[in-house]
């Protein structure tokens, strides 16, 4: 008798179905769906420091020389309250980093015409605050072709975590 009994608990509700449709189309459309010369790009941190733990020894080496002497026995571990320029929001970032975009990055000649492309991609990327660029904008700000931008950005290696923005 117990047999063909079936617990209500045990069937999904259609709002968990529909939950569950919606997080799987999600996906989908982030991983299959290729990044073209408009997707926008950016410094991924939290992706990058997970998978590279050489990330902030890279970091320390744009420091201006300025802040290579004052920080070279400091600890820059710590974190500061930083304002997102996009989101207003106030967001919990490292010195290191916080310093970088504040300071060193707007020095004239942390990107010159010698630097490779993809350290120039980033060097933008800590120019102006981590803002979302496209390939074609980013080729005006670097004079460089976008076609060969993207190819670099959009192929399977992902370089010093500069990943397309999650929509
Ligand atoms: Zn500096």
């Amino acid at each position: 008798m117990l047999g063909i009994y079936i617990s209500v608990s045990m069937i999904p509700s259609a709002h968990e179905a529909m939950q569950r449709e919606v997080s799987v189309t999600e996906v989908k459309r982030y991983s299959l769906v290729k990044p073209t010369l408009q997707t926008k790009f950016h410094i991924d941190f939290d992706w990058w420091s997970q998978i590279d733990h050489d990330w902030r020894v890279y970091l320390q080496s744009l420091l201006c020389s300025e802040h290579q002497q004052a920080y070279a026995d400091a600890n820059i571990d710590e974190l500061i309250d930083w304002v997102d320029p996009e989101t207003a929001e106030i967001q919990n970032v490292d010195g290191l980093r916080h310093i970088l975009i504040t300071h060193c990055a707007r020095q004239t000649g942390f990107i010159t015409d010698h630097t490779t492309l993809v350290d120039a991609v980033f060097r933008v990327f800590l120019a102006n605050g981590n803002a979302p660029l496209s390939s074609t904008e980013l080729a005006e700000k670097l004079s460089r072709p976008p076609d060969t931008i993207i190819r670099t950005l959009a192929g399977i290696h992902v370089y010093r975590g500069i990943r397309p923005c999650q929509v």
